[in-house]
């Protein structure tokens, strides 16, 4: 048996020296936006874990960077992808991303997973995901934020896209693992939503939630190779009749239904152009601003509201009246409504100072 070595210092001293350095030496303002502009991705990265850090230092270091950086920012198509874990989303984010360098972009994927904030896990924490795209100089990948609320990951997300934009990304995918709620919250995020399927047995329709199809601007039949090629044809026909039962879309947009194949690259080439098709009619008609300024002010309205919420939940004052009530409540001796008003008015008094 072989003798081995020893087990190293888990901390290089080097490093460890360095660190020492660096935390005397806290990186300002000017270090993270001079990295951005310059398309440095090691800054960029660490200005997104400063997004979604929670200390307050940080939290105002980030504020400001966001700010300086909205004036950069913008010039992307935001994509956001999801479809049940195993339908193909990492492969095919790689095999579109390399396609789209190829034609001169440069892509930055993020992704919204929630659940990992349960499971401490992440849909990219696997290294072995998306291999060829992670190490393309033009390519940036970030595994999701790791903590927090769905509402708390889909602000760190919103604000990680201006970051990439401002580094020079004109590609920016967000994917999320289609089985909750984070459908949502992501379609509120980017200005195309696409759904991957699998062409299944029986019932192509069973089990797809109706709501996150009808927020799919396109559906693509996804690994259409091999024996799988006349079922994901099958599945295309059963997609776009489920499509026609729905109304068309205020922009002017029909959903479409694609296979494709990442493996042999097949369809690949006409996602592309749909989304191009997409872009030229809701530019040309002016919905493609539009929705991106609906999205700002809902974020405007949505933060107004956890802001609102989280300071009236917070006070002492108001959880003894809560408690209080919902027991009055229980025992039949207040309407609800009338509880409520009560509490509103008493939180009224207090913020006027009653
Ligand atoms: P995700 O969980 O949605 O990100 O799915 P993955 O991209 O990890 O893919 C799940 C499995 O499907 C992997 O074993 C892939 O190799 C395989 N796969 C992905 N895309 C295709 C495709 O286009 N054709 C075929 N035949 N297999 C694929």
């Amino acid at each position: 048996m072989n003798a081995g070595v020893d087990k190293p210092d888990s901390v290089n001293p080097a490093l460890r020296s360095g660190l020492k350095k660096f935390k005397k030496n806290i990186p300002d303002i000017d270090y993270y936006l001079g990295g951005i502009r310059q398309g440095d991705r090691a800054v960029l990265s660490k200005a997104i874990t400063l997004i979604e850090s929670n200390r307050p230092e940080d939290k105002t270091i980030a504020g400001n960077l966001i700010q300086h950086c909205l004036p950069f920012s913008g010039n992307s198509v935001r994509l956001g992808i999801t479809g049940v874990p195993g339908v193909g989303k990492s492969t095919f984010i790689e095999a579109f991303g390399l396609h789209l360098i190829n034609k001169g972009h440069r892509v930055a994927v993020l992704a919204i997973d929630p659940s990992s904030t349960r499971t401490k896990g992440s849909i990219l924490g696997d290294k072995t995901r998306m291999e060829k795209l992670s190490s393309h100089p033009l390519a940036f990948i970030r595994p999701s934020a790791s903590a927090g609320t769905l509402g708390g990951v889909a602000r760190q997300t919103r604000e990680s896209i201006l970051l990439c934009e401002a580094a020079g990304f004109d590609r920016i995918f967000v994917e999320t693992v289609g089985v909750g709620q984070s459908e949502t919250a992501v379609s509120k995020i980017v200005d195309f939503f696409l759904l991957l399927m699998l062409a299944g047995g029986g019932d192509e329709l069973q089990g797809i939630k109706r709501g996150i199809m009808e927020m799919a601007d396109l559906i693509v039949i996804n690994k259409a190779d091999g024996s799988n090629t006349q079922q994901a044809k099958l599945a295309k026909q059963a997609y776009e009749n489920a499509l026609h039962l729905f109304p068309k879309l205020p922009n002017g947009w029909q959903p479409k239904v694609l296979t494709a194949s990442s493996v042999s690259g097949k369809g690949i080439s006409t996602v592309e152009q749909q989304i191009d098709t997409f872009l030229r009619l809701t530019q040309s008609n002016g919905f493609f601003e539009q929705n991106r300024q609906q999205q700002a002010l809902d974020i405007l309205d949505n933060s107004l509201k956890d802001a609102i919420f989280g300071h009236f939940y917070s006070q002492k004052e108001i959880q003894k009246q809560l408690n209080y009530f919902r027991q009055q409540i229980l025992d039949g001796k207040i309407s609800p409504y009338e509880a409520s008003n009560t509490i509103f008015e008493f939180y009224l008094n207090r913020l006027s100072g009653k």
